[in-house]
């Protein structure tokens, strides 16, 4: 079984665990992000699944990864240019963001980890949960 059946059969599985439905459309939407690995918006979601599932909306894709995100099955964040981002990775991480071209990938950085949050009075469960570091990526720092 490869690495991406695996990661199916997982999704398959969390998905029956949090009583959703596993539809061919939601399968598609979560492959998508999966697949594409750097970080689609919505759009770029919905122009892939469209290609398999030409009948899909614009808003069902936004209602999928609405859903999805909510059980914890992708993680969002917002890029430099305002856009969401999608994620099936939503274990901790941190991320490269290109100044220039607006490409986004996964970096793992051990020494984040050995950082503590701070204590804030009246806050609990304070939790180091995403960090973007800026730069330019091998084609920008070429052009
Ligand atoms: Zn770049
Ligand atoms: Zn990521």
């Amino acid at each position: 079984m490869s690495m991406s059946q695996n990661h199916m059969a997982e999704f398959e599985q969390a998905c029956r665990a949090q009583g959703l439905k596993v539809t061919h459309q939601r399968v598609e939407v979560y492959k998508a992000i999966h697949k594409a690995s750097d970080h689609p918006s919505v759009e770029d979601i919905y122009a892939i699944v469209k290609k398999r599932i030409p009948s899909i909306s614009l808003d069902t894709v936004y209602r999928t990864v609405d859903t999805f995100e909510k059980l914890g099955l992708v993680s969002r964040f917002q890029a430099p240019d305002g856009r969401y981002r999608f994620d099936t990775n939503v274990e901790a991480h941190q991320h490269l963001v290109c100044a220039n071209c607006g490409k986004i990938e996964d970096i793992h950085w051990s020494g984040l980890e050995q950082l503590t949050v701070p204590r804030v009075t009246g806050w609990s469960d304070l939790a180091l949960a995403s960090v973007e570091i800026r730069g330019l990526c091998q084609d920008c720092r070429r052009g």
